[in-house]
This record gives C-alpha cells, sequence and structure tokens, in this order.
C-alpha cells in the first residue's frame, strides 16, 4: 500500500469525552481542538448536538463552538440523531458539518437514539437534507455495523443494503462503525469491499473501537480495501454509554504510527499527536489507553 494517503478525522472532543465519567472543562476542549488543528487535523468531531441531561459531558456544545478557531480549512462536524440537534448545531454558525448516525438493528436503535433502524436510516437522511439546504455537509455512519450488543451478529448484506439507501441522500461519505468494538479484520475487508461496490464512488470512513483489541488491525485491514477515512481519538478516550462494555476509540497516535510506518500518509504530525496525548493525560488524571504514546519514539529523531 505504498504512496497512498488516507484521512484522519479526529473524534476524540466528541465520541472521546462522551463516554468519560468526569466531565471535562469548555476550555480544555478547545484546546483539544487547537492542538489537533496544529497537529494536522483538518476535520474534526467536535462535540453532539443532543439531549444535554443524556450526555452531560457534552452538555457546553454551543459554548464550545463559539470557541473554535475560525478556520476556512478545516471541517468541523457536529454529531447529531434528529431534526432538532441539526437545527441546534446549524444555529450555532460554527458546525460545517452533521454528523448523522443510523444503526443496524432495532434493539440498539431504541436504546441509543429512540429509532428503529428504518426509523433512523429516514431520520439521518433528513439531517443530511437539512446540512445541504443549509450549504453545508452531512455524513451518515452506520453504527453496529460489526455486530449488536443486543441482537448479535449482523449480517452484511443488512449493512450494504441500509449503505445504498443512505447514498441516495447525497452524503459526504458514508461511514461503518463498530460501535461496540466486535469487528475483526477478515469480516471489515469484506465489509469495506461489498459496501463500495455499492455505492460506487462515496468514500468510506471507518469508526473503530478498540474493546477487544483488534482496533488498528481492523484499521488497516479497511484502508486495504479502499476506506478513505479513518476515524480515531487521541489517547484512544471514547466509547459509548449506551453500548454495554463500548471501550476506545483506536487510538490517533497509533493508527498514525502504524499507517505512517506502513507508507500511508495521514497529514497528521506524530510528535504533536503525543506532546498533546501527555498534556490530556494530565487533564484526565489518569493513564490514557494508546500506547505509542508512552513509548520511545521511533525511529529515534536527528539530533
Ligand atoms: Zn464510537
Amino acid at each position: 500500500m505504498a504512496d497512498r494517503s488516507v484521512e484522519m478525522v479526529e473524534v476524540g472532543p466528541r465520541d472521546g469525552l462522551q463516554n468519560e465519567s468526569a466531565v471535562v472543562a469548555t476550555a480544555d476542549k478547545a484546546e483539544l481542538v487547537r492542538r489537533a488543528i496544529a497537529w494536522g487535523a483538518r476535520r474534526i468531531e467536535v462535540t453532539s448536538f443532543v439531549n444535554p441531561k443524556k450526555v452531560p459531558q457534552l452538555a457546553d456544545a454551543e459554548q464550545l463552538t463559539a470557541l473554535l478557531p475560525e478556520r476556512d480549512d478545516v471541517t468541523y462536524i457536529g454529531l447529531v440523531l434528529n431534526r432538532r440537534g441539526a437545527e441546534r448545531a446549524l444555529a450555532t454558525g460554527r458546525i460545517d458539518e452533521l454528523g448523522a448516525v443510523c444503526v443496524t438493528s432495532d434493539s440498539f436503535g431504541i436504546r441509543n437514539q429512540g429509532q428503529d433502524s428504518d426509523e433512523s436510516l429516514a431520520a439521518a437522511m433528513e439531517i443530511v437534507a437539512l446540512a445541504r439546504s443549509a450549504g453545508r455537509t452531512g455524513q451518515i455512519t452506520i453504527a453496529t455495523a460489526f455486530g449488536c450488543p443486543f441482537e448479535g451478529e449482523v449480517a452484511i448484506a443488512r449493512v450494504v443494503e441500509m449503505a445504498k439507501r443512505a447514498a441516495e441522500a447525497d452524503p459526504r461519505e458514508i461511514g461503518l462503525a463498530d460501535t461496540i468494538g466486535v469487528g475483526v479484520p477478515s469480516q471489515v475487508g469484506e465489509m469495506v469491499g461489498r459496501v463500495r461496490e455499492a455505492v460506487g464512488t462515496l468514500p468510506i470512513r471507518v469508526h473503530f473501537h478498540n474493546t477487544r483489541g483488534s482496533g488498528l488491525a481492523n484499521v488497516w485491514a479497511a484502508v486495504a480495501e479502499g476506506a478513505a477515512t479513518v476515524d480515531a481519538s487521541l489517547g484512544g478516550l471514547g466509547g459509548c454509554p449506551f453500548a454495554p462494555g463500548a471501550a476506545g476509540n483506536v487510538a490517533t497516535e497509533d493508527a498514525v504510527y502504524m499507517l505512517e510506518r506502513g507508507g500511508i500518509a495521514t497529514g497528521l504530525a506524530l510528535p504533536g499527536v503525543v506532546a498533546a496525548a501527555q498534556w490530556f493525560t494530565g487533564v484526565m488524571g489518569r493513564p490514557l489507553p494508546a500506547m505509542v504514546s508512552k513509548a520511545p519514539p521511533f525511529p529515534a529523531p536527528d539530533r
């Protein structure tokens, strides 16, 4: 896979912090976004516009978006689950892209967002339409694409069918999310390949959690099959409060190390990511799961 590149989306401020029991100060979140821009991130999932009672960690969505640096070259993504969330996000004037989420199973959908699978897809398509009519972009992520905590295995055919329908809304891309971290590389490779066939030129983004240790391997398998974009969070922060046992996202620094050493450019500067991870460890007051930020640099920097 030499001479290739992938795009990284930094999801630490949203998916990362959503599942932390500690509520991080708005100023620290804004600093995290500034540091992400400094290390090269150009798409950042900054927050979600959901019920603050359900997700108190992100109750400061409006305050945070007001603090975001004004950068024409950076896309700020706000996650929304319905029309009301989309309207809130668009009203800030600072969110460039709406992230919409649909789910493969009715059981997870009802618990996560009060919608069954078909309703969640319809809502996601409406959110993309709202974004487009406001001159922004929308992405659709298919959550629990690799397995559901309540219904078990998810048929690839179901994911392919949802991706095909989602593509009709003209989103920026289709995301495939392993919400509970059960996917394995063989499954990921097949899924990415079949969804790519189904959606033509529409790019594929992948989102993995490292719950069972297969996160990085899944990133590699997805990129090998042509995924254009990879979600990751600083330090491996993250999880989902509505997904039992969900652990952190794939760590940005671990993914960047693996991809860059494998000849795949990410556009991110690893030393900046590592320095930020060390700073954010202090903010959280506990070690973060990522490994590369705890290891000596390799190759050793020139002196
Ligand atoms: Zn996630």
